[in-house]
């Protein structure tokens, strides 16, 4: 998968400004990700090795590889898939920490719910790009300049986004901090007037700010 650089995070700060430009990267990576996993990993061991030691992908992975509809690929992982999960259903005991490399199926056996191959390469994606928008953003170069423009143009991060940044990051760019703040209240007034004027019976214009705040809360990555 393409390494993240400031090109990469200048690029989608500049083509969405409707929305997440991190939630927006992740649906078009994800796009990316399926297509190389049914045009070429799918056949692989190496891969079929992964998948059955993450114990498959997490339910939402699960469905929108399903949302694919691609019949053979889903069949070539997860029929294997249930023969390994067929057989744990009858096994018993702890799991041998001693020895010192499980097999695939070993692994998959006591894999976690975060063990899902797609949900750790979304994690990696979003600290590569957080990483790169606190390195650059914070020096005053002509690209720490581009890419502050390119964000205070645009939509920001969502608060999950957000507050990813800031826990990541124990010093973020000034500017950004104060873009983020000022967003958050424009959210909140804008809510603020939406409710008053309900309460009021005065007619409300389209555009709907809760739906704003739902997408500001929750991240506007689709599906
Ligand atoms: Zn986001
Ligand atoms: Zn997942």
């Amino acid at each position: 998968m393409a390494h993240i650089d400031f090109h990469v995070v200048l690029d989608v700060l500049q083509a969405h400004h409707d929305g997440c430009p991190l939630c927006r990267f992740l649906g078009t990576a994800e796009g990316q990700y399926y297509q190389s996993l049914l045009y070429s990993w799918v056949g692989t061991e190496g891969f079929q090795d992964r998948f059955l030691a993450a114990n498959g992908f997490c339910r939402t992975h699960a469905r929108r590889l399903g949302e694919c509809g691609d019949g053979v690929a889903v069949s070539m992982l997860y029929a294997p898939l249930l023969v390994h999960r067929r057989r744990w259903l009858s096994l018993r005991g702890r799991r041998n920490l001693f020895r010192r490399r499980r097999s695939p199926a070993d692994q998959g056996r006591h894999a976690g719910t975060d063990a899902c191959l797609l949900c750790k390469q979304r994690r990696q994606w979003e600290e590569s790009f957080l990483g790169n928008l606190v390195r650059h953003g914070s020096v005053q170069t002509p690209e720490g300049q581009a890419l502050q423009q390119a964000y205070t143009a645009g939509w920001g991060l969502c608060f999950p986004h957000y507050r990813q940044l800031r826990s990541a990051h124990p010093t973020v760019p000034h500017w950004l901090q104060q873009f983020q703040d000022t967003r958050m209240d424009d959210i909140a007034g804008e809510v603020e007037s939406y409710l008053a004027a309900l309460q009021e019976g005065r007619r409300v214009e389209s555009g709907a700010p809760w739906k704003e705040l739902l997408r500001f809360m929750e991240g506007t990555d689709q599906g």
